[in-house]
Order: structure tokens, then sequence, then C-alpha cells
């Protein structure tokens, strides 16, 4: 019997899931999105299940790269966000049905993986992940191999403290986090924080978008007014740009990588709004000599290809 040549990537997001069908140069051979089904415990491997079963292909292993917490160990989702259940087991669900090697990763961790096969960091040994999406994540490879810890749960860089005295509430409950200052959910109250005492806030487009309610204020919103080139808007891009720039700069004095690529719905809509201000900050706060910081090339499909990559290859993992 003739060997088959593909594999399948998972992608469980915090709304959607994804399915492709590729084979080891990261050629996508057919690719699926839903809305996730969280109905009960059971549907969203269910869901899986039926969207690998549409490929109507053969396949080798499957990858997945998922929303956390995961137990890695167990192969299970333990406490996935956005999903009311708890200890789903999703490997053992999927071996049970497909009978093939099935591997899960967390979501930045297969970014960093898909980055390394298929990205901008395929030369590369020592390379970072960064996802400024709702909230702020990152995957890391140092030395060839993906760094995971002790749960698998390190290189969680949008929860390094950067503010001792911050106001800000992060999405995890702590205070002034990475991820309270620039992720898609808290973009607004840092907006909020620094527009608070400035005069021109009364006259800003910030205020316009939001129908002069700025508790209605959104990240698209904001952006949309710095599109407009809104005076006050423009400047406080360059201060959530400063705060990731000292976040990059972090990453870069724990990990000493080569490359940082950047991927998420916040940096993907707003490329050079996020870029720039970060590569114009970077010196300022690093020691370490700067990585290139560029914008992942693989898109929204940059986990979906590090699951695909897994598949095919986990030696990165061990
Ligand atoms: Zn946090």
């Amino acid at each position: 019997m003739e060997m088959t040549k593909y594999a399948v990537g998972v992608d469980i997001g915090g709304t959607n899931v994804r399915v492709c069908l590729g084979d080891e140069n990261g050629n996508v051979k057919d690719k699926l999105s839903e809305k996730l089904d969280v109905e009960d415990k059971n549907s969203v491997t269910k869901q899986i299940v039926r969207m690998i079963n549409s490929l109507k292909s053969d396949f080798s292993a499957i990858g997945i790269g998922s929303i956390g917490l995961l137990d890695l160990k167990k192969g299970e989702l333990s406490n996935p966000v956005h999903i009311p259940f708890k200890n789903i087991p999703i490997v053992k669900q999927l071996k049970g049905v497909f009978d093939v090697p099935t591997y899960l990763v967390n979501d930045c961790d297969a970014g960093v993986i898909g980055e390394k096969s298929f990205g901008l960091g395929k030369k590369e040994e020592n390379l970072a992940y960064l996802t400024i999406s709702t909230g702020i994540g990152c995957g890391v490879v140092l030395n060839g191999k993906l760094i995971l810890g002790k749960d698998g749960n390190a290189t969680e860089v949008g929860h390094l403290t950067i503010d001792l005295n911050s106001k800000l509430k992060c999405g995890c409950g702590g205070y002034g986090h990475w991820e309270a200052y620039c992720s898609g959910r808290t973009i607004p109250n840092f907006v909020r924080l620094l527009g608070k005492n400035d005069t021109r806030l009364k006259n800003s487009l910030i205020l316009k978008l939001c129908n002069g309610n700025i508790a209605n204020l959104t990240s698209e919103k904001f952006f949309e007014a710095v599109k407009l080139k809104d005076e006050l808007s423009l400047e406080i891009l360059e201060k959530i740009g400063e705060v990731n720039a000292i976040g990059i700069s972090n990453i870069n004095a724990a990990y000493d990588v080569s490359l940082i690529t950047i991927g998420g719905s916040v940096a993907l809509k707003n490329e050079n709004f996020i870029l720039n201000p970060i590569i114009k900050n970077l010196s300022k706060h690093s020691l370490n000599r700067i990585p290139k910081v560029a914008i992942t090339q693989l898109g929204e499909d940059v986990v979906l290809y590090g699951a695909l990559a897994v598949a095919f290859d986990s030696s990165i993992l061990e």
C-alpha cells in the first residue's frame, strides 16, 4: 500500500475551529473553518471528527494547536477559555477514532512551530512568535527546541508585570501586566487612562467614533481614529508601541532570539501601526543584540501550519 503523504492540522481557537490537510512542505490541500460547537462536553471532539472525515483523505498523523489551559501529559484541554467544559481528553478521543499519532500543543507554541517550519523562521534556531489578539501570548523555540516548562505554560509573556503601580487589569485578573495595556480587549482601558486628563479628548475622533461615550470604545474604533490621523490617537498609539517594545525587549532579554514574528488579529489588521512604533522604541529598552521583528507572513493560518508541522515532525517537542 502506498504511504499517505498528508497529515491533518487542527486549530482550536476561542471562537472558531479550523482543520486542514497538507503535506510536509506546508502545501495545504484542503482547509475548513467552523464556529466552535460548545454545546456539550463532547461536542468539540465530535465536530473535529466530522470535519476531518469530510476531508475524505488518508493521513498519517494529527497535530492540534489549541487555546489553553492544556495538560500536555494527559493530552487534555484541561481548562480551555471560551469552552465551558474542563478536562476534554482530545488526544485520546481522536486517537480512538482515527488510530494515528496525535499531538497537542498550545496555540502560541503551534505558532512558533509554524513559523520555524514554513514561515520567516525556516533558517532560525532561536525564535519567538508573539500573538497580539484578544490577549497576548508567545511561543519560543530555543536551540531548535520548543520551550515548554513544568506544566507547558512557559513563555506566557503577556503576564509579565511591566508596572508595579498600575491600575490596569489584565485578562487574567492581575494588574500591570503587558496584556493589560496592549491586547484587543484591553487597549480601550489604556486609551481611557491616557485620555482621561487630556483636554484634546473631548474634540478627538476617539470620542466621536463612540458617540460621545468613551465607555463604548473598542480597539477597532481606536484604530479607526488612528487611521484617520486623529492627533491624540496617534500619540496614544506611540505609547502602545512603546509598551509592546518593552514586552518584546523582555522576551529578548529572557531568550536572546534572532527573530520575533508577530501575528494575532490586532497585529494583522493594523500591521504598520503595531510594528513601526515597536521597531522605533526597541533599542531604548534593550541590552541584548536586537532581533529581527516582523509581522508573520503566514497570517491567521500560522497556528494551523504549526499544527500541521508537528504532525509530521514532533521532535521539536522533545
Ligand atoms: Zn495577566
